[in-house]
């Protein structure tokens, strides 16, 4: 499938909200209650009925949750088996599941394998046991390591891990351990987040109290600087934010423009084109391909309108058994709102935004040259694109340009433009001009201290 189709093609979301327990980081909506899955099961079928060839044929289907893992031998089946009947898929389809390093059974290996699931994204979180429990995590990394080597043995090729950075007492040591583990299995995607205390789970309650040393916003920093630099100099591209994908087999889809245009990559590629291993169904999220979700919570977007169903499982299942649709709210985007969200999500990503939406923007060049100025976009090939010190400020990149614009409309400075926005990882608004020795991303690639 072309990079042209693919970005084209819709994608389908389904959210298994079960979990055996709560992890005391996580406000992602999972009950515990597993005796509802049946029922969840045959509303799911419903919900897909509704949607019948409304979204076309799907080139990715991410099983997400909740722990998918969880889902039995016969209920995983029965799961796969109802989006088959009521939806197309295309033949290369990125079949993604989520799973727990403790649920995996060579049986359950073999029947993904036999389902067409092709990707597994493993919370692994972290490889060490004392870090394990302080998330509330229910494996070891023994477990992890045993089920790494379970998927490897029996052919899984396309693993992505999810690990955090930031715990308490972790530094750069620790975590520097966890992803020099990780790297010995050459997972072909890697997913990195910050440890963050939401205010409704334990671990937030535990910071609010003072029971917890949080790291701080230049602790945070450094982990996220190290990271980078530390996968990059590993062969691993940082595409998103939080996302790293390794470079795939020489010659394998040589047509990827994200390739072709970008300084930064050819740097890396520049023998010969090998395509990363993006996660393709997470892209559609951050470049408004439409894509449907089903299940309690779950959202969708087609033609500019984002509906979204109810969390409740109950609520859900009881609305479709009672023949009502599950949706809970929706909302129409304007096209300036799309636009505003384009420039979010752009600025997100190593892919960037181009130059001619940027110049939709009313004093749009000031900005740029400022952002370039400070080291924190850089233009290539007519695509402005965050650079890593750019990424620590991704959130509030896009306000910069907003702002530019309505001083521009109004000729009145917006005074303080983070009052109510994304809080950025540093205060002050501009970083001093970086030293592009040590910090451009064609330099400081494989840099890792
Ligand atoms: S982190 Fe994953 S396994 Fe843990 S409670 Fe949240 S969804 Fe469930």
């Amino acid at each position: 499938m072309s990079f042209t189709s693919e970005m084209n093609t819709s994608g389908l979301y389904v959210h298994v909200p079960f979990c055996q327990k709560k992890c005391a980081y996580c406000d992602f909506y999972s009950i515990t209650c597993t005796s509802l899955i049946p029922d969840w099961l045959s509303a799911l079928e419903n919900e897909a009925s509704l949607y019948r060839g409304r979204f076309g044929v799907f080139d990715t289907l991410y099983l997400g949750g909740g722990t998918p893992s969880l889902l039995d031998l016969h209920q995983i089946t029965a799961l796969i088996e109802g989006l088959r009947r009521h939806f197309s898929f295309s033949p290369d389809t990125e079949v993604t599941l989520e799973a727990n390093p403790d649920d995996v059974i060579p049986e359950k290996i073999k029947l993904y394998q036999g389902l067409g699931i092709n990707r597994l994204s493993v919370g692994v979180q972290s490889f060490i046991d004392r870090e394990l429990a302080f998330l509330g995590r229910r494996h070891s990394a023994r477990q992890t390591l045993q089920a790494l080597e379970a998927f490897r043995k029996a052919g899984v090729a396309n693993l992505s891990l999810d690990l955090i950075y930031g715990l308490p007492g972790q530094g750069l040591t620790g975590w520097r351990k966890t992803l020099e583990q990780a790297l010995a299995f050459q997972p072909e995607h890697l997913s990195c987040y910050q440890m963050t205390y939401e205010a409704s789970t334990p671990l937030g309650r535990k910071k609010a109290l003072g029971e917890v040393a949080a790291a701080t916003e230049e602790e945070e920093r450094d982990f996220f600087l190290f990271t980078s630099r530390f996968l990059e100099g590993r062969g691993y591209l940082h595409y998103e934010i939080s996302n790293f994908a390794r470079l795939g087999e020489a010659n394998n889809q040589p047509n990827d423009p994200l390739l072709d245009n970008k300084e930064s990559f050819k740097r890396i590629a520049k023998s010969e084109k090998r395509k990363p291993y993006y996660s393709r169904h997470n892209r559609k999220y951050w470049r408004h391909v439409p894509y449907l979700g089903l299940g309690p919570g779950a959202h969708s977007f087609q033609n500019g309108n984002r509906w979204w169903n109810v969390r409740s499982v109950q609520a859900y299942c009881q609305a479709l058994a009672q023949g009502r649709t599950p949706v809970e709210d929706r909302e129409i985007l304007s096209p300036e709102q799309l636009r505003l969200e384009a420039l979010y999500l752009g600025l997100r990503t190593r892919e960037g935004v181009s130059v001619e939406f940027l110049s939709r923007t009313p004093g749009w060049e000031k900005t740029l040259r400022k952002l370039q100025k400070a080291g924190l976009i850089e233009v290539s090939q007519d695509r402005a694109v965050p650079t890593r010190q750019g990424f620590l400020l991704a959130d509030s990149l896009p306000l910069r340009f907003m702002d530019a614009g309505l001083e521009e409309d109004t000729g009145c400075p917006r005074g303080n433009v983070f009052a109510s926005g994304p809080r950025p990882l540093a205060p002050e608004p501009f970083l001093p001009a970086p030293d592009l020795s040590t910090h451009s991303w064609q330099e400081d690639n494989g840099q890792d201290t």
